[in-house]
């Protein structure tokens, strides 16, 4: 008897929600069922979101013709290894990775590495830079670890960036390359004079694809496929040097307790013959492969940096030049070129103009929730054509213009 009742419950209080949703419409705004952005205005592709991102139609098509020798195959087998084995050969062509660094991968996204850091990366104390929602992430992680001491941490405001300080005791220094919840980009150089042997581990979960780097400035560049690389997430990728691969072996052997699915030294095996430690999801897979083959055939890193910066830039140019709006971040170099932000004067409406936007199809420009400001974040990753940042601005413009919000 409980089951159809819940099951009758749920279906009403969905419609019950249905409802309240399009009456929460009308009474915050009661144009936004009116306003039509002129269709000529609007851009061509209307993702764009901080990630998951938009995915190209290419990547689809991959998937279709993953069909059937990659998809619903075994990850055990050739076809899915051969996959896993390019996925790595051209991330490590992308950065034109050093002699002896090597692309590792496993489940669970950047969410996951973080603990797996904590187990196998971090010896003693790390040291997190934190100016946002992801750095910060990190290093509750390493705090409450209880084989780990307190980890030294440098703080910014959101919007500002923090950089790593050598200090001694410390053997990672671990910081966000972009910071997804402010749109603050940091520099990425390893601190001078740290400890001998003191790993520098960047989160590239945002950037990877889409800020330049210097691999050698780095012990471990982890990322996800679902900013840049426009897949579905769910998978962690890192670029390892031979100083942090050493470092996750002698953990490995110390004896400290590791949970199987956080071992980096068994991701390293896993990874060194195209495999995962458990099944991994498939379709990413074959996105990704098609977004490195599509960025790699189109110049690399140099053609991927030169569309973000040209992206952010149209949308910075338009802040700077539009009364009601203003860059979040005010250092002009810490400003992102793959997730921008910008705050609008608090007589605009932010969320009536982001509904407006999105029954045109115009989506995910939302300000990180915890961040609380009237503001816009536009995602700018490589997929996304600069002429779309341009036809977003221009619909914003005819926003304000006709004093609709
Ligand atoms: C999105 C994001 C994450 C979280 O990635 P998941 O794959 O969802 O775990 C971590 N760090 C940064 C900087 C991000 O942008």
């Amino acid at each position: 008897m409980g089951t159809p009742r819940i099951v009758a419950e749920h279906g009403a209080d969905q419609m019950h929600r249905r409802k309240s949703a399009s009456w929460l419409a009308t009474t915050l705004n009661p144009m936004s069922n009116d306003v039509k952005i002129p269709s000529e205005l609007l851009p061509r592709d209307g993702r764009f979101g901080a990630g998951p991102s938009r995915v190209r139609d290419e990547q689809i098509q991959a998937i279709v013709d993953a069909q059937p020798q990659v998809m619903g195959t075994s990850h055990r087998q050739a076809p899915v290894k051969d996959l896993v084995g390019d996925v790595r050969r051209m991330l490590a062509e992308l950065y034109s990775l050093p002699e002896g660094y090597e692309v590792i991968l496993g489940n669970g996204g950047s969410t996951s590495f973080w603990d797996a850091a904590a187990f196998s990366l971090v010896e003693t104390r790390a040291q997190h830079c934190e100016f946002g929602e992801f750095g910060s992430k990190f290093t509750e992680v390493t705090r409450t670890a209880p084989h780990l001491q307190d980890p030294d941490v440098i703080t910014a405001s959101a919007g500002d960036i923090a950089t790593p300080v050598a200090r001694k005791g410390i053997d990672v220094y671990a910081w966000p390359h972009n910071e997804t919840s402010t749109g603050a980009m940091a520099p990425v150089a390893r601190p001078e004079g740290a400890d001998a042997g003191a790993l520098t581990v960047v989160d590239g979960t945002s950037a990877a694809g889409g800020l330049a780097l210097d691999p050698t400035q780095v012990d471990v560049y982890y990322f996800a496929p679902q900013k840049s690389f426009g897949a579905d997430g769910g998978l962690w990728f890192a670029l390892m040097s031979p100083a942090a691969i050493a470092r996750i072996e002698k953990i490995a052997a110390s004896g400290r307790y590791i949970p199987a699915t956080l071992n980096l030294a068994t991701a390293v095996d896993n990874s060194r013959k195209n495999q995962t430690y458990n099944t991994p999801a498939l379709a990413p897979l074959v996105m990704m492969r098609n977004q490195l083959e599509w960025m790699l055939a189109n110049g690399g890193m140099e053609f991927t940096t030169a569309r973000t910066r040209e992206s952010s830039s149209r949308l910075y140019a338009w802040a700077d030049r539009t009364a009601q709006v203003e860059a979040f971040v005010t250092n002009p170099s810490a400003r992102s070129h793959v997730v921008v932000t910008v705050d609008l004067t608090p007589s605009v409406e932010v969320n009536s103009l982001i509904s407006i936007l999105r029954a045109h199809g115009v989506v995910d420009i939302d300000p990180y929730r915890k961040l609380g400001r009237n503001q816009i974040r536009v995602g700018t990753f490589p997929s996304v054509d600069p002429d779309d940042v341009t036809a977003l601005t221009r619909c914003l413009d005819w926003l304000l213009e006709k004093q609709l919000l």
